[in-house]
């Protein structure tokens, strides 16, 4: 079962590379960045150089990754990529560095969870592209300078609070990433349908990009989803009534919510009588970190209406009341 489940999933994440873009042109949303990122990519072309360091936070799948994979295409250089928790030892990191060709980018998603020992050599690495390593222990320890070629480093992160100054203070370009309206998700699912080769009308994408968290990894899992049910119960066209169907069938959230948002909201109603609450006695309650509440959890939350941030705390709106099934208990002072 367990290998069958694995060949599953890599199999989705065969399928999630496919449905990649490539190109900026490609690339739905976000337009206030991806116009900015057009202009730096374009100069940096025409100078022969490096682009600046970019920073990208927000949320997971919101398109930190693939839009780093676009900027290195756009640049005409190499792309490499690794993560915070993978770089466990700075040889890791002197390894990829040196491994990295002119003007190259290197992705390292979860930055803010590289180790401090890793992150001091990446400072001289990103100011002065050189990083001066320890070779043998002991009594024939010595320090060798490497230099590097220049590079890009492009880190992501979902929980931008975690970052340390000295780090945030060497990406030359910050940006962050926000949750996409339904109509760009409508789009994102309408081309993956056509990449998977898959009829869908833009009623039943409509229909799956509402429940899709503003999220495009959601929509396009969604998407696979719907797919199976369309060709399964129906005749593999994907018209708003088999969407509706199998989304019932998966029993998402007609919000798009996920358990945990459901678990805060849920939470917040019935152990605090629907706020204001403090943030970090919501997380105690929930066992979840509170940062992780802040940043990946909160912001879409706030967005569709369902918390309000008060000065005294959290606050669950009518409509959370309302999405859940719980009436609203008033106190005497409301
Ligand atoms: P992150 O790195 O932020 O977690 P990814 O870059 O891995 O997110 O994106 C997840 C999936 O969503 C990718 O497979 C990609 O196909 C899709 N995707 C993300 N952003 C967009 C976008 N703006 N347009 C089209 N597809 C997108």
């Amino acid at each position: 079962i367990r290998a069958a489940r694995q060949a599953a999933s890599d199999r989705d994440g065969d399928i999630e590379k496919a449905l990649r873009p490539s190109q900026f042109e490609a690339f739905a949303g976000q337009d206030g960045i991806v116009d900015n990122l057009k202009v730096f990519v374009a100069a940096a072309r025409m100078r022969g150089e490096a682009l600046d360091h970019l920073l990208l936070h927000g949320p997971p799948g919101l398109g930190k990754t693939t839009l780093s994979a676009i900027i290195a295409n756009e640049l005409g250089v190499g792309f490499k990529v690794t993560s915070g928790p993978v770089l466990d030892k700075p040889g890791d990191l002197a390894g990829i560095l040196t491994s990295l060709e002119e003007n190259d980018v290197l992705f390292i998603d979860e930055i803010h969870r590289l180790s401090p020992v890793v992150e001091e050599y990446l400072y001289s690495a990103m100011e002065d592209y050189r990083i001066d390593i320890m070779i043998d222990k002991g009594p024939g320890a010595r320090s060798v300078q490497l230099t590097l070629s220049p590079f890009t480093l492009i880190g992501a992160t979902t929980r931008s609070g975690l970052l340390t100054s000295p780090l945030r203070a060497r990406f030359g370009i910050n940006c962050h990433l926000e949750y996409y309206d339904h109509q760009v998700l409508q789009r994102i699912i309408l081309r993956s349908a056509r990449l998977l080769g898959v009829e869908c009308t833009p009623e039943a994408a409509d229909e799956i990009a509402l429940r899709s968290r503003g999220t495009p990894r959601v929509a396009n899992a969604l998407l696979r989803r719907v797919r199976d049910f369309a060709q399964v119960k129906g005749n593999g066209r994907i018209d708003p009534e088999i969407a509706r169907y199998s989304l019932e069938a998966l029993n998402i959230d007609k919000h798009g919510l996920d358990e945990i948002d459901n678990k805060i909201l849920t939470t917040i109603i019935t152990k605090f009588n629907g706020g204001p609450v403090g943030l970090g006695t919501i997380a105690t309650a929930l066992g979840e970190d509170a940062g992780t509440i802040e940043e990946v959890y909160e912001p879409f939350l706030i967005k569709e209406g369902f918390i309000n941030r008060t000065p005294r705390g959290r606050e669950v709106t009518d409509l959370a009341y309302r999405h859940l099934g719980h009436i609203r208990n008033r106190r005497p002072t409301d």
